[in-house]
């Protein structure tokens, strides 16, 4: 399982403790995100002393921490989001695993954990998906969401480098982000007082500390009637992501072109998957420009003054794309056009990637479960 260790550490060692039975299946049209999990969970424990056990495919279970084990009091914690979809050939996919993978990768890097093989670990999971394929729903617009995690279990409450560790993965079936048909869009809360990542600071890490304190400000954002937080950074109120999503603004550019652009991965920005496949998407169909920069709330609001403003939609795993329709900013409403213009390019790349995810066109992009 460790870097640059012999391969059969990870894959040939894994075990399997059968469930026996298996759990009634939600109904994929009844689906709430997060609350279904399948019959078996991966673990793998590692220790300064031992290095990293032999991974375990066991039956869903509840763990057993101690009580000064340093995930719960420093939040050294880690985690990944990634999907399985049921294709329309019934085959099971998972979509640029890899990327997950490394990103994983990085955030064990930051947070002092122990590095692991990468390809090792994708070939546990992809056997825990194996063996709960069933899960999987059979349907085109539900799959199976992935939950790697990654814990620090030092039994002491010094602030140090966790010398046990637990890395887990648990699955479960989750349903469309969108009700079928419907592409809803979505109002912001864009208040500077609120920042979720800094220059020199982790978000670009996908780590737990990251996640917690935003859940305040969903709360005032949905107090306020919006349903999600557009994040600003810094005086010139930089635009950087939208919930836990990255953040693409497609307009007509002062000179009369059409460009695409999204915030760089300059270290406040999660490097998401789904911005990369749409930005590899994009560059290859040629047709606009396509740019990673920063842009300024206030550019962003004369481009709406002014007209040019196309479409404005997050990306992430859980929706692919979700539309942008309004933002509530220092006590004002401005409307975004982008139901208005179709979302022509946000549909066109929820088209695309799920004809990718659901097998209907074959792509290096996927792997077989
Ligand atoms: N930004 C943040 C803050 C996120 O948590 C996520 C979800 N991982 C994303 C963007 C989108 O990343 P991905 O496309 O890999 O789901």
């Amino acid at each position: 399982f460790e870097s640059g260790e012999s391969k059969d550490q990870c894959a040939s060692d894994l075990t399997v403790e059968h469930s026996g039975t298996s759990k009634p299946k939600p109904d994929p049209s009844s689906l709430v995100f997060g609350k279904h999990f399948s019959d078996h969970m991966l673990t793998v424990h590692w220790s300064q002393q031992e290095g990293w056990g032999a991974p375990q495919i066991t039956p869903f279970q509840n763990l057993s921490l101690h009580p000064a084990s340093s995930a719960l009091h420093y939040s050294i914690e880690l985690f990944e989001g990634m999907k399985a979809f049921r294709g329309d050939d019934k085959h099971v996919r998972l979509f640029r695993p890899m990327l997950n993978m490394e990103r994983m990768h990085r955030s064990a890097e930051r947070s002092c954990l122990p590095l692991f093989d990468k390809a090792e670990l994708l070939e546990c999971i992809r056997r825990l998906v194996e063996l709960d394929q069933e899960w999987v729903p059979y349907s085109c617009d539900a799959s199976l969401y992935i939950r790697p995690t990654f814990i620090g279990t030092e039994p002491s409450l010094g602030v140090s480098r966790a010398c046990h560790a637990l890395l887990f993965v648990i699955v479960g079936p989750v349903g469309p982000y969108f009700a079928t048909g419907s592409f809803n869009p979505v109002s912001l809360l864009a208040d500077p007082k609120y920042v979720r990542a800094w220059r020199g600071g982790v978000g670009e890490f996908k780590i737990g500390g990251n996640y917690g304190p935003t859940i305040a400000v969903q709360h005032e954002a949905n107090k306020l009637g919006c349903q999600q937080v557009l994040w600003l950074y810094g005086e010139q109120e930089e635009i950087t992501e939208v919930g836990t999503m990255n953040i693409f603004i497609y307009w007509t550019t002062k000179d009369g072109g059409r460009e695409l652009v999204t915030p760089p991965l300059d270290g406040i920005i999660l490097p998401g998957v789904t911005r990369q496949s749409l930005l590899d998407l994009a560059r290859q169909w040629g047709e606009f420009k396509v740019t990673e920069r920063t842009v300024r709330m206030k550019e962003l609001l004369a481009a709406l003054d002014s007209g040019r403003v196309l479409e404005v939609f997050g990306s992430g795993t859980a929706c692919v794309v979700c539309p942008v329709g309004s933002l509530l900013y220092r006590g004002k409403t401005y409307n975004i056009p982008t139901m208005k213009n179709g979302p022509h390019l946000a549909k066109r790349f929820y088209k695309e990637l799920t004809d990718i995810q659901y097998g209907r066109v074959g792509s290096d992009w996927t792997m077989l479960v």
